[in-house]
């Protein structure tokens, strides 16, 4: 996916700071963080949302869920809060599937 943002970082042709990589994923920090610790988990296969996860594809989601616990206690997060937007009047902006991994202050629920 040549204009993909996301796929675009995981080619490292955009500049991002990733905190994390193996086989399956990144991990990098948000450009416009909504908290003190705000990760985005991407697999590097393009898949536009949570919404397309199935058989195929679902060893994606293993890794990346294998990813949080590791990511919270790299930045030391006792307390943390995972999403993942799907559409547009959801949030998401970017058409690749990201986890947001948001952490380091109180949280209010439910979300707005
Ligand atoms: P969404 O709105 O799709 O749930 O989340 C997309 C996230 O990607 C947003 O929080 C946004 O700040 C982040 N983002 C968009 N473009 C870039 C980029 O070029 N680099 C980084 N690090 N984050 C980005
Ligand atoms: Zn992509």
């Amino acid at each position: 996916m040549d204009d993909c943002i996301f796929c675009r970082i995981v080619k490292k042709e955009i500049k991002s700071e990733i905190v994390f990589e193996n086989e399956y994923v990144i991990a990098l920090k948000d450009i416009d963080p909504k908290a003190p610790v705000h990760l985005l988990i991407i697999p590097k296969k393009h898949i536009v949302s949570i919404n397309d996860i199935n058989k195929e594809n679902l060893e994606v989601i293993c890794k990346i869920f294998e990813t949080i616990p590791i990511m919270a206690k790299k930045f030391n997060l006792k307390s943390y809060r995972i999403v993942s937007n799907h559409g547009e009047e959801s949030g998401q902006s970017v058409f690749h599937l990201h986890i947001h991994l948001l952490g380091g202050r109180v949280m209010g629920w439910p979300p707005g």
